[in-house]
């Protein structure tokens, strides 16, 4: 693997090799290449990337948690665009469709796309188009609001993304982003482990400038960037902090979310020592988290990144 060369997605050029990742459902190890050039890493897309979205994959979050995600994700729309009534919201990878339904609640005309199966959504009422966004027609200039949720990296043609995004908006339509930062703080303490790497689902591993550039390039202009993401920060160099400490990755979030129990746990090969030393040193990890977070947030290299931007008038 050391003499392969792989090319970046974007430009073409030769990137370097960081280093090689677990899935922490596979328990395969995946490349992170870094291109440059594009500021932006990249791991090698596989034909059957498909697998690796397994019903492991798409675990059942706790229901305060994602209530409280998606009311920070309210609550960041609602800033940029006050209380509203009557515009158009498109939620891509919209996930359960739980924020297409508050932006319903709250006035909005909303509707989502989702690739996973229809028994994912939570209620069959909200309008949520299975498949891939760029299959699905929309007319143009249509939405005021189109949204990317931890989707973006997930995204084997992200310029593609961009151009249909770009025909959708209304001329003074806003796009927001939210994505893991490759060039945070915790991202580059952490390495190999960090938590938000999640190889191979993760085909891109984005900087802020990588993105911004991106955005440009597809005719964007940001008019806004935030470094901190409640939770997502938080928990991203929590996991990692513990995925260095254990052989196998993410049982804190596996327990959270309910796939690791005690009685199961030996079924999953995980070994009592490490789900003890889990348990037992996740609220320290809390502890050295804080610091982390607080100064990634101020010197603007946060675990998380949200973009907002407009379609650049020309
Ligand atoms: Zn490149």
């Amino acid at each position: 693997m050391q003499n392969n060369i792989y090319l970046c997605r974007f430009c073409g050029a030769q990137t370097e090799q960081l280093y090689k990742s677990i899935d922490y459902i596979s328990r395969e190890k995946f490349l992170v290449c870094y291109c440059p050039v594009c500021s932006i890493g990249q791991t090698p897309v596989l034909d059957d990337i498909g697998k690796y979205y397994s019903k492991d994959y798409y675990g059942n979050r706790k229901s305060i948690t994602d209530s409280f995600i998606n009311s920070v994700r309210i609550w960041r729309i609602e800033k940029m665009f006050g209380k509203t009534r009557k515009l158009r919201a498109l939620d891509i990878g919209a996930g359960n469709g739980r924020l297409v339904r508050l932006l319903l609640r709250n006035g909005w005309e909303a509707e989502g796309t989702e690739l996973a199966p229809s028994k994912h959504f939570e209620n069959e009422t909200t309008t949520i188009h299975q498949g891939d966004f760029l299959d699905i027609p929309f007319r143009e200039h249509y939405f005021n609001l189109i949204t990317l949720w931890h989707v973006f990296e997930h995204i084997s043609r992200p310029r593609e993304y961009l151009k249909k995004i770009r025909s959708l908006l209304d001329p003074n339509g806003v796009l927001i982003i939210e994505v893991p930062n490759l060039d945070s703080i915790q991202a580059k303490i952490m390495g190999r482990n960090w938590f938000n790497l999640d190889v191979p689902r993760h085909l891109f591993h984005f900087t802020k400038d990588g993105l911004v550039s991106l955005l440009q390039d597809e005719g964007f202009s940001v008019i806004k960037i935030s470094h901190y993401s409640p939770i997502y920060s938080e928990f991203g160099l929590l996991q990692s902090i513990l995925n260095w400490i254990t052989h196998s990755k993410n049982i804190f979030y596996d327990f959270l979310n309910g796939k690791i129990t005690f009685k199961n746990y030996s079924m999953r090969s995980i070994q009592t020592w490490e789900l003890i030393i889990t348990l037992l040193l996740a609220p320290f990890a809390i502890l050295i988290t804080i610091p982390i977070i607080f100064f990634e947030t101020i010197f603007r290299h946060g675990g998380i990144i949200v973009i907002y931007a407009k379609v650049r008038k020309f």
